[in-house]
């Protein structure tokens, strides 16, 4: 087991987020309308999800970092997830978010866009996550259901998870449609959440739908990079960017300030049904984009495996 730091989250109600998201959001979006409401069924399109809800002992986890990805890469670094559901103290955990494959599973290099109830005692765990890689044959992308392949419920270097019992329940709907502002819609969410409870931070995590337009997404490349990756620049260098079409499910983890654990304060992976899906950075398209999303605020952070050596870079 790696090393697990815990962190007790201020918990805002969510009829007090209704009222501090309506409103900031507003200064980025041209229609925006945040309610609590049931949570939908995610066993139905477009989620598809091996569970009902993201309700029930909500919690985040930042497991790893940028820092074992480059400069170089340390393929040492590998993970599963049915090991992070018990260091959260949450056996059988269901975990949505953004992390990288292990490359000692996969072969290579590519973005993991987990969807894991994790196994409990003899209950086997479901994957129901993809991959989204480098088409070999054309630079493209190449979307995969992990399972089609692969067995395990690893991944490597890095992940920011939101984990929870997966129940329905109440939750908060928020939906953005036509962008104003120069945000993307986490961006938009975590500053207006900073903004509002300053030190006391949030960290909320769940699922939302670009249902209109189109996205800016990334997909690492499929061999990790050779020489040292020492900069931003560097790092977009070596990145493969793609603008990829509505619906997208997307997984986003948020965190509205770091209490101090090297944080990375939002991350975000998207999936579809036609075969596009990756790292989101933002929509193409403002005029026209249209977000629906599902969110929970959680009760703990888990810091898992924070490196030692640290820096900024590639943290977008
Ligand atoms: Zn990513």
């Amino acid at each position: 087991m790696s090393k697990v730091e815990k962190f007790a989250f201020h918990i805002p109600s969510l009829e007090e987020l209704v009222g501090v998201l309506q409103n900031g959001l507003k200064e980025n979006f041209a229609d925006v309308h945040v309610s609590v409401v049931d949570c939908p069924d995610l066993t139905q399109e477009p989620f598809t999800f091996p569970v009902k809800g993201i309700c029930g002992k909500p919690r985040i986890a930042d497991v790893g970092g940028v820092p074992y990805l480059l400069p170089l890469v340390q393929k040492d670094k590998i993970y599963d997830l049915n090991t992070v559901a018990k260091e959260i103290q949450l056996p059988g955990a269901f975990f949505l978010g953004a992390g990288a494959v292990s490359s000692r599973t996969v072969g290579c290099n590519a973005e993991l866009v987990p969807i894991v109830q994790a196994k409990n005692g003899d209950k086997p765990a479901v994957n129901g996550s993809y991959l989204a890689k480098i088409n070999p044959e054309n630079g493209g992308c190449l979307l995969e259901k992990y399972s089609t392949k692969y067995h395990d419920c690893e991944f490597g270097l890095l992940a920011n998870l939101y984990a929870c019992e997966g129940l329905p329940g109440k939750v908060i709907e928020v939906k953005a449609n036509q962008r104003t502002g120069e945000l993307n819609f986490i961006s938009c969410m975590r500053k207006v959440l900073e903004k509002h409870y300053g030190d006391k931070p949030v960290g909320m995590g769940g699922t939302f739908v670009i249902q209109k337009g189109k996205a800016k997404i990334h997909i690492m490349p499929s061999e990790f990079s050779a020489c040292p990756l020492e900069t931003d620049e560097q790092m977009n260098n070596w990145l493969k960017f793609f603008e990829m079409k509505a619906p997208l499910t997307c997984q986003p983890v948020l965190v509205s300030r770091d209490p101090g654990f090297d944080l990375r304060l939002e991350h975000t992976h998207c999936f579809s049904h036609h075969g596009e899906g990756g790292h989101y950075h933002t929509d193409t398209t403002p005029e026209t984009v249209e977000y629906l999303g599902y969110f929970m605020p959680a009760e703990y952070l888990f810091r898992i495996d924070r490196p030692k050596e640290t820096h900024m870079v590639g943290r977008d």
